[in-house]
């Protein structure tokens, strides 16, 4: 039987990160994988794919609306390939999951593929896709089997009209009419993109709000540049059945008032949310614990009940997020080697990457407010930028919550192009527990996105911003 110092159940960022952190420590180890390419959701059937879709459907938009204001001009009509443009995100995925193989080959980590499942707290059965079944030994094992898309209870899922994001992403034909349930970061950004190729998109959400988690400012502004994009919200609506009849779907759904209102489309994307994934590890058999949404327990170090397995990701409590499994996978591997690394949570940055993008870290104002925190707020526009202006792309602001008394940047939250890049900026400087005033004394290069952050700071410290 092989035997390892450390066994990694899933091959998703937080698994093959920790891998990888684990080698690099000097540890022999494993990973498992049930798939046959590695890279879990994100790789294979989330951040990689859907950007992949994202960025094309935003070149043809661009061709198809702003071209012309550039002053270029394609003759001809300017038609999507969608079978074409589904290939090369596949490419996308293939490339960057050989990438993975690469680094698992170069790490000298072994890589079995089948399922994993306890056989006890210190060995690991792998039953392989021909049915045969192997062994392995592991001082520790980490658990980082991801998440499944989630739905509803009374929704049959059919995989063809009735889809999660997985099917989503490898449609045949661009859908007429495609109900979204769910105004969060996956069905805003995949129903962007079908909006973008020529589908009419309606965003069902039950909340009063979309991307509920973030600040309410970012709500409002998405709300309002989606809208202009023609895509419909139907916001507190309740979503009470999905049916499917013959090629179409209808969702009945009860608005605020309690009025039952019908949607029907030809594609129901339902994009409710994930749940953690253990379908088949047997975690009873090592005796750890899960809690009652089927999550893995696990305390501060990310040590589950068991002495020896530790857990990372989606599985667990948090956001998920690939960049927070990332982080996990690290701190798990580091402690094993016996350091004392740290991961501060309320700088782990959440981005959608509609466009315009919104990106934030840090508190909200409604969570300074709920916490009684006294603070200050400096707002600036991107259409006040000359780079926006550049670039048409004059949608969105920035805006810094700072402590009113100390100025420590204490949120920061925004909306614009690239955003998702900027984000970077205001996570540092929260790392280095900045003040509005470091930020807004820093240079930031002209002409560009970032210098609304260095304006926003400067509205934030004294409101002193410079070109509003
Ligand atoms: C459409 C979509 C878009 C997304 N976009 C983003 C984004 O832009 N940015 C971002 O940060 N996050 C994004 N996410 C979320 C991100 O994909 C997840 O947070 C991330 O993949 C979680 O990583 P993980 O390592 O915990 O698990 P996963 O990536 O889910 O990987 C788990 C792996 O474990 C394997 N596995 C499970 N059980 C077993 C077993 N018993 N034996 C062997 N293998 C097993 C699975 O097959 C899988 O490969 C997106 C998700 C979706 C669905």
């Amino acid at each position: 039987m092989d035997q390892y110092d450390v066994a990694i159940i899933g091959s998703g960022p937080g698994g093959y990160v920790a891998a990888i952190r684990c080698a690099q420590l000097g540890m022999k180890t494993a990973i498992i994988e049930k798939y046959s390419t590695l890279g879990g959701t994100c790789l294979n059937v989330g951040c990689i794919p859907s950007k992949a879709l994202l960025d094309s459907s935003h070149h043809y938009e661009d061709a198809t609306k702003h071209f012309e204001e550039h002053g270029i001009e394609i003759p001809g009509e300017i038609k999507v390939n969608l079978e074409k443009m589904i290939a090369r995100k596949q490419g996308v995925v293939d490339q960057t999951t050989k990438g993975i193989e690469f680094l698992m080959d170069k790490n000298k980590i072994t890589v079995y593929e089948g399922v994993g499942s306890f056989k006890d707290a210190t060995h690991v059965n792998i039953k392989k896709n021909d049915g045969k079944t192997e062994e392995i030994e592991a001082k520790n094992i980490i658990i980082a089997t991801g998440s499944k898309p989630s739905t509803l209870p009374f929704i049959k899922l059919d995989k063809e009209r009735i889809i999660t994001s997985t099917e989503a992403l490898e449609l045949k034909e661009i859908p007429k009419h495609m109900i979204v349930i769910g105004g969060g970061v996956i069905g805003l950004e995949l129903g962007q993109v079908y909006k973008r190729l020529g589908a009419e998109v309606t965003v069902v959400e039950f909340m009063d709000r979309i991307i509920p988690g973030m600040d309410g400012a970012l709500s409002k502004e998405l709300t309002k540049v989606m809208k202009k994009q023609k895509v419909k919200f139907a916001l507190s609506h309740k979503v009470k059945s999905v049916e499917r009849k013959g090629d179409q779907v209808i969702v009945k759904a009860d608005n605020k008032k309690g009025e039952e209102v019908v949607f029907e489309g030809d594609y129901c994307l339902v994009a409710v949310g994930r749940k953690p994934y253990t379908d088949g590890l047997n975690a009873d058999a090592a005796g750890v614990k899960l809690d009652e949404r089927g999550k893995v327990i696990v305390d501060e170090h990310l040590k589950t009940n068991v002495d020896n397995i530790y857990a990372i990701g989606d599985v667990i409590k948090g956001a998920m997020l690939a960049h927070k499994a990332e982080e996990e996978g690290t701190l798990v591997a580091e402690i094993l080697a016996g350091q004392k690394p740290h991961i501060d949570y309320n700088l782990i940055p959440g981005v959608v990457y509609t466009w315009p993008e919104v990106a934030a870290v840090g508190k909200t104002e409604e969570e300074l407010k709920e916490a009684g925190v006294a603070y200050k707020v400096g707002q600036f526009p991107m259409r006040a930028l000359g780079r926006a202006r550049a670039s048409m792309d004059t949608d969105g602001f920035v805006k810094i919550l700072a402590d009113k008394k100390t100025d420590e940047v204490l949120g920061v939250h925004m909306v614009g192009a690239r955003c998702a890049d900027l984000i970077a900026e205001a996570v540092t400087a929260m790392e280095f527990r900045a003040s509005a005033e470091d930020i807004s004394r820093m240079s930031h290069a002209h002409p560009t996105y970032a210098e609304a952050v260095k304006e926003a700071a400067l509205a934030a410290t004294d409101d002193r911003a410079l070109h509003v």
